[in-house]
């Protein structure tokens, strides 16, 4: 973690905004924007935890921070201690706390031992931008408060990033989602982050979620999430380039000399992931010409082969051996549904696009001409003739800004839930 301080800009200082603004040290804006209120909200926090208050965050500082920043803290169970009593202490809840510890018996609970204490609050943000990072650590937050999740990797970006898989449901209906193919469309990352605490918070109190109970969809279904397919370029976006980056140059060139990324959709090394799958490449690449795309950039280059990238050869090879009944690519242009790809009509597409399209408010389109090849989606239709769709969240601008992440949860939270239990085995 770097040194925050006075003056310190971007998504870290966000996070910190975000988290003692959570802890009712901050009252201002999460801009990003490490000012004078900024500043005294750290001084408190220090003061409360023991630290020298010099307003500068520093690794003390990160230290305490950081059980808050994950969502829990560890406890030694001491003389005296129940569950409700440790819950109390931490602000919490005691089935929070027999969650996060499966094995252990709260009528004998023996001194000296570690038990995880979840906080009361969430763990995935919906107020900031999301990197990498915070990707990585709302994963392991989430896996402590609910042991019962599957977390392993699917693969390595250029840059080595991990390209994270996070199971839900022990069901035979086995479906995958991703989001963040597209660098700049990252707000379907915490979309889909958000979604896995609320379906495992669910589960884990054997709740129901728009009338659906949980448990029955963990028995249906297995639901594999890719949360973020392009990490290198969602960070490039969020952070920028800096000049001890090997791609430094490369990628300025590639932006037309801009430093400002917020238009990139590619991956660190400019080529369109989504444009990347084998899908009628080879007539893609014809129509990339006439685009006028002719080399790697922000967006629309499709490689020099299909599955030429790390992030797409991982999609593809993870994808070619699971047999998924359905996926969903999850991307941010206009509020759309599409489904097809060509001539290909796999049984049930349409009418579970419908379903969709009902309860998230989402119109069913057809793609646009440079919309319709090399696509996850559409190769996934192409070669298992399943149905497979790009969900496009959200209006506007790409990055949509984060504001509109509450409402785009709405409009899919239960859309997520149908792709998992709609397709037949
Ligand atoms: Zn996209």
């Amino acid at each position: 973690m770097e040194t925050l301080r006075l003056g310190s800009r971007g998504a870290q200082v966000e996070e910190l905004q975000q988290i003692l603004l959570t802890l009712g040290y901050y009252e201002g804006k999460i801009d990003g924007i490490y000012g004078h209120q900024t500043q005294g909200a750290v001084m408190k926090f220090q003061k409360q935890f023991g630290l020298v208050p010099d307003g500068i965050v520093g690794p003390k500082t990160y230290e305490m921070l950081q059980p808050f920043l994950l969502g829990y803290t560890t406890h030694i169970i001491g003389q005296g201690d129940t569950l409700y009593k440790i819950a109390k202490q931490y602000h919490t809840t005691v089935a929070k706390i027999v969650t996060a510890n499966p094995g252990l018996n709260p009528f004998m609970l023996s001194i000296g031992t570690q038990i995880i204490v979840p906080y009361s609050m969430e763990v995935v943000p919906m107020t900031i931008s999301y990197t990498y990072e915070i990707l990585e650590r709302n994963i392991l937050g989430l896996k402590k408060r609910y042991p019962f999740l599957k977390v392993d990797t699917i693969g390595k970006s250029i840059e080595g990033k991990n390209l994270y898989r996070i199971q839900l449901g022990a069901g035979p209906k086995h479906v995958s989602y991703n989001g963040s193919h597209h660098a700049n469309e990252w707000i379907t990352s915490p979309l889909l982050m958000k979604w896995i605490e609320r379906i495992a918070e669910a589960y884990s109190q054997q709740g129901a979620i728009r009338g659906y109970n949980i448990e029955n969809l963990w028995n249906q279904a297995t639901i594999d999430i890719i949360p973020m397919v392009n990490p290198d370029g969602v960070n490039l976006v969020i952070n920028g380039v800096s000049p001890a980056n090997p791609y430094y140059q490369q990628l300025i060139q590639q932006n037309n000399g801009r430093t400002d990324f917020s238009n990139w959709k590619a991956n660190i090394v400019g080529v369109d992931l989504n444009r990347n799958y084998p899908a009628a490449w080879e007539e893609y690449k014809q129509l990339e010409k006439e685009l006028g795309i002719t080399g790697p950039g922000p967006e629309l280059y499709g490689g020099p082969a299909p599955e030429s990238e790390p992030e797409t050869k991982a999609m593809a090879d993870y994808t070619r051996t699971h047999p998924f009944l359905l996926v969903l690519a999850y991307h941010t242009q206009g509020e759309v549904i599409f489904w097809q790809f060509k001539d290909f009509r796999p049984p049930q597409s349409l009418e579970i696009a419908k379903q969709f399209s009902k309860v998230s408010g989402y119109e069913i389109a057809e793609p646009a001409l440079y919309q319709s090849y090399a696509g996850y989606k559409d190769w996934f239709i192409q070669d298992f003739i399943k149905p497979g769709y790009t969900i496009e969240a959200g209006r506007g601008v790409n990055p949509l800004p984060i504001i509109q992440l509450p409402q785009m949860y709405d409009q899919n939270e239960e859309l997520l839930i149908l792709a998992a239990i709609l397709p037949n085995n």
